[in-house]
């Protein structure tokens, strides 16, 4: 992901190198290379229009500085910036005071929320937590078992229905979980949702209503970062009907232009909490806005 864009901002940057001094033309000729790049890589035009004001006015009025050639200014100024829509620092995973947390699962069928259940569980128990999965995705066929056999691989326990008991109403098995953690003393419960192929007002009710009954300390919507310009309407509609409280961002091994990743941040106003890169539990990652834009710098 990222390379065209990259070798894009690459070489419209570079064209800077060779002028001793920008004068204000070169600086509009640059800002509209890097507007073009971003464009075909599929940002959202708003947080394109914003990125490119703020460039412009950043570069036009850069103080002398002695460390840097005015080249070397804007590109610092474009990476601060980058850094800025990918959100600035880093945000950690928001804990309960008092255990369980909760973290629910929102977005997409195919998003890859399953895969990431099993990875974010994983990532906890590394970090020394009792993680709990919790399946609560009654929709799609097999998508209990698939639960199981990630939570099996991650090695932690999945909280799922028995047949003829609850099945069918993710609501319950929702709240049994929440007291099946607070008994056997697991301190992070992942529930992960149903998710369809489109958004839909049954899918947003019930998602809120699971919501409304665990009261989650964090909710993540999953959002894979293939799916370009539609990322920023099914984020907003996901943040409309549910609400979430950070986003991750899945499927970065992939070729695509990788603007769904550098607008969702901008558009939703939540930060982006986790990385996931790849089919296997292990990849992924934190998300780090200076790596991810000194990643698309070059
Ligand atoms: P869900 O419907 O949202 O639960 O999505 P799944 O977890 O079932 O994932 C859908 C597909 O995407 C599966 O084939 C996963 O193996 C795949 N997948 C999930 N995350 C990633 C990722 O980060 N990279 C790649 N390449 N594939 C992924």
């Amino acid at each position: 992901m990222f390379d065209t864009l990259s070798d894009r901002l690459t070489a419209a940057l570079q064209t800077l190198t060779r002028k001793g001094r920008l004068s204000d033309a070169d600086i509009d000729a640059t800002a509209r290379e890097i507007r073009i790049a971003l464009l075909e890589a599929d940002v959202a035009l708003g947080v394109v229009k914003t990125f490119i004001a703020r460039i412009k006015e950043r570069a036009k009025g850069a103080e002398v500085s002695q460390a840097l050639n005015p080249a070397q200014q804007v590109v610092k100024i474009v990476n601060e910036e980058l850094v800025g829509i990918l959100g600035g620092e880093t945000r950690r995973l928001n804990l309960a005071k008092t255990p369980p947390t909760v973290i629910m699962l929102a977005g997409l069928q195919g998003a890859g929320k399953t895969t990431l259940a099993g990875k974010l569980a994983m990532w906890l128990k590394k970090q020394g937590h009792a993680p709990l999965l919790v399946a609560c995705d009654l929709q799609r066929p097999n998508a209990v078992t698939q639960l199981q056999v990630v939570g099996e691989r991650a090695g932690v326990t999945t909280f799922a229905p028995e047949p003829g008991n609850g099945v069918g109403d993710p609501v319950d098995v929702a709240r049994r979980a929440i007291a099946e953690a607070k008994h056997a003393q697991y301190d992070v419960v992942v529930v992960d949702t149903a998710g369809r192929l489109g958004v839909d007002e049954e899918l947003m009710k019930q998602a809120a209503d699971i919501r409304d009954a665990v009261q989650p300390d964090e909710t993540l919507f999953v959002v894979d970062a293939m799916i370009g310009q539609d990322a920023v309407t099914t984020a907003e509609a996901f943040r409309d009907g549910v609400g979430f409280t950070g986003v991750v961002l899945t499927k970065l091994d992939g070729d695509a232009r990788g603007g769904a990743a550098l607008s969702v941040r901008e558009v939703t106003g939540q930060p982006i909490l986790f990385a996931s890169n790849g089919e296997k539990l292990e990849d992924f990652d934190t998300f780090h806005p200076d790596r991810m834009a000194s990643r698309i710098l070059g």
